[in-house]
């Protein structure tokens, strides 16, 4: 059997370092066309040169000397920067993860589509930034888009065999964060070392952040949406403390399919590396005589402002994702770096859509990826303000 042909965006991340410890198990099924990263250098040459990849891409330009220099002696190629990035995704594969973290891994994504590869898609922003184009391009080519977050592939999975016109409702689970069990009023002195210990899941810094904040939700419900094409009415947050159920659906009989699993990305990782095929997972199985009891709760909308933030993006549509992306990740920044408090990454979010909103209509403009952009780059503008206005 001719190995598969695999590339990695974001290889060194939380998620690409996941999907390279299912690859690297079984080496011989797998050809790696490219790896691509960031500043870890080390690391994404060294993963280059065990996988025996073709090529190594940095999103750096200022880094690819030392790309280089960390692959000298092997037969990896090295290349840098954004136009790397989209001619790696231009090499011929067969299923592509897409695991940048932030809009920068839109376009790559769009790219390999346009290959009409399979396209596991991890970077959420994707979706909650351009949706219906990412699914257009896929639908054009011929190309598949399997869902790799957790409650995105445990909705999928219950989804299978189903008849959409029959659901519901579906409901996403959400831990909580670090900040569920803090009375409100000690959120605005939360620092960033505390919203980063993320109760169950092992994740990257960022997205561990928009846990506690609930902005990972907020992305996740409009990524349903999106992804799935059922409306934002239907779509549900459900906080569930252990974090064991990842989603469930809910049919017009009554009956509520759950997915269930340990809370392992791995799992939702090698069932798109497989799809449709089910393969043995290093994944620990859940014993639910020792779990004993699973918790659900509403989730408090004082707690999590940016809930109600996506039901305002959702009914805008247009290119109001890409809006509150850009404005969600400066803030994310604004709190990383001190200049803002936890709670007031929702209030920029917040000022940010109003102001963007009345900006001659460019979140009705057609959604192209140049558009997406400038609105991108617009909206990261007007968040920064915000941001000044709230320090002044
Ligand atoms: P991470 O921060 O651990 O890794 C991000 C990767 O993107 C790294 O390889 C980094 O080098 C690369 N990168 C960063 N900035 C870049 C840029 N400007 N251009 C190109 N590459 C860049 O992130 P992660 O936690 O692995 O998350 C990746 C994606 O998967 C995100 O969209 C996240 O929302 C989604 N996701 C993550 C998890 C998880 O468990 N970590 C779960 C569900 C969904
Ligand atoms: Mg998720």
């Amino acid at each position: 059997m001719a190995r598969r042909r695999i590339t990695i965006f974001g290889a060194t991340g939380s998620i690409g370092q996941s999907t390279i410890d299912l690859i690297a198990r079984a080496p011989q099924d797998y050809h790696v066309v490219a790896l691509t990263g960031g500043r870890n250098i080390a690391r994404l040459a060294a993963d280059a040169r065990a996988l025996q990849a073709d090529l190594a891409v940095t999103a750096f330009p200022e880094l690819l000397e030392d790309l280089r220099t960390a692959l000298a002696g092997s037969a990896v190629e090295a290349a840098a920067g954004p136009s790397a990035l989209l001619e790696a995704a231009d090499r011929p594969a067969d299923w592509v993860m897409s695991a940048i973290i932030g809009a920068a891994g839109l376009a790559p994504g769009l790219a390999a589509l346009r290959h009409g590869t399979t396209l596991a898609l991890a970077n959420k922003e994707s979706l909650v930034t351009a949706g219906p184009l990412l699914l257009e391009t896929a639908r054009r080519h011929g190309a598949r888009i399997l869902p790799v977050d957790s409650e995105h592939s445990a909705v999928f999975q219950a989804l299978t065999g189903e008849d959409h016109s029959a659901v519901e409702r579906v409901i996403l689970t959400a831990s909580g964060g670090a900040f569920r069990d803090w009375p409100i009023e000690r959120l605005a002195v939360a620092t960033p070392q505390q919203a980063m210990t993320h109760p169950n899941w092992d994740m990257g810094q960022r997205i561990t952040i928009d846990s506690a904040s609930m902005f990972n939700k907020a992305m996740e419900v409009i990524e349903t949406k999106e992804c799935f094409g059922f409306p934002s009415d239907r779509i549900e947050v459900l906080i569930h403390p252990q974090s064991l159920v990842h989603a469930l659906v809910g049919f017009a009989d009554g009956a509520l399919m759950s997915h269930l699993g340990a809370p392992d990305m791995r799992h939702a990782i090698g069932y798109a590396l497989h799809y449709p095929a089910r393969r043995d997972l290093p994944v620990a199985r859940l014993d639910l005589a020792t779990v004993g009891t699973l918790e659900f709760r509403a989730p408090e909308p004082a707690r999590y402002p940016a809930l109600e933030l996506a039901r305002v993006v959702m009914e805008a549509g247009g290119l109001s994702g890409a809006i509150f992306n850009a404005a969600k990740e400066r803030a994310l920044d604004g709190f990383i770096s001190g200049q803002i408090g936890f709670q007031q990454m929702a209030d920029v979010v917040a000022a940010t859509l109003e102001a963007c909103a009345g900006q001659g209509g460019l979140n009705n403009a057609a959604m192209t990826l140049e558009n997406i952009l400038e609105i991108d780059h617009l909206a990261r503008q007007r968040a920064g303000g915000a941001m000044a206005r709230l320090q002044a």
